[in-house]
């Protein structure tokens, strides 16, 4: 599964110009049964399998130590949601470990043992969390330095300013009896500003009512 979609693009020629450094491990090669078990039924009972913590454990150790200088993050249903700020918090840090579960999930003595952060990449489930990973990665590494062709790109995209961003045109200026907004044939610099700004907030209004009370919570001091 990895790198899968980071093998390509601007990801892919990231990697493949070392740029981005990914190490996949496989939790199987951690087992010591003659089966390579990596898994067990729950205590208590119930439907599934749990992945066990002894064989967890020494998978991480192999590639960091408790305490250490890279966040150790479970992705899980469970985990708070990624947000662009902690994105670029892992954007701009020495590279995180992610520990991807399957099947109903992880013992929970090695999230304890680890004080292992948990991300979610949104409120739905998986089968796995080598999707979340992959998501989480993809927008970590667009934003490393010399990744991106353009770097003013991610400055005015969505969630840099706490608002979505506002709707795109381009050629041709007409199309299927469609015009696109005159504003923007304009040339008037300060119009196009504060139109996108006026769209900005009409769409997060309509669509992220939390976004946009956190917003004018934090520009409302600044309009007075
Ligand atoms: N039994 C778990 C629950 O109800 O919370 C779901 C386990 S899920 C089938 C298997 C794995 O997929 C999880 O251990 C986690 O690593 C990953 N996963 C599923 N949904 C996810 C999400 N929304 N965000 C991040 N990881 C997810």
């Amino acid at each position: 599964m990895f790198p899968g979609m980071l093998g390509y693009s601007l990801a892919g020629k990231a990697l493949a110009a070392g740029k981005v450094r990914l190490e996949a491990v496989q939790i199987r090669d951690f087992a010591t049964d003659k089966h390579a078990s990596v898994d067990d039924s729950p205590f208590g009972g119930g439907a599934g399998l749990v992945l066990r913590a002894d064989v967890l454990d020494r998978a991480l150790r192999s590639v960091t130590v408790p305490g250490g200088d890279r966040p150790v993050i479970y992705l899980s249903p469970r985990g708070t949601p990624l947000t662009q700020a902690r994105v670029i918090e892992l954007a701009e840090g020495p590279g995180p470990v992610l520990l991807c579960g399957r099947y109903e999930g992880v013992d929970q003595r090695v999230l304890d043992a680890w004080g292992m952060e948990e991300i979610s990449v949104g409120d739905y489930v998986l089968s796995g969390g080598e999707p979340a990973a992959l998501v989480l990665l993809d927008a970590c590494i667009r934003l490393l330095p010399g990744v991106m062709g353009n770097e003013t790109t991610t400055v005015e995209e969505s969630f840099s300013h706490g608002l979505l961003e506002y709707p795109h045109y381009t050629r041709p200026a007409e199309w299927d009896g469609r015009g696109v907004p005159p504003v923007l044939l304009s040339g008037n610099h300060a119009e196009i500003a504060r139109w996108r700004l006026a769209e900005a907030e009409a769409v997060t209004r309509a669509r992220r009512p939390d976004l946009m009370q956190a917003y004018q919570a934090r520009t409302a001091p600044a309009k007075r």
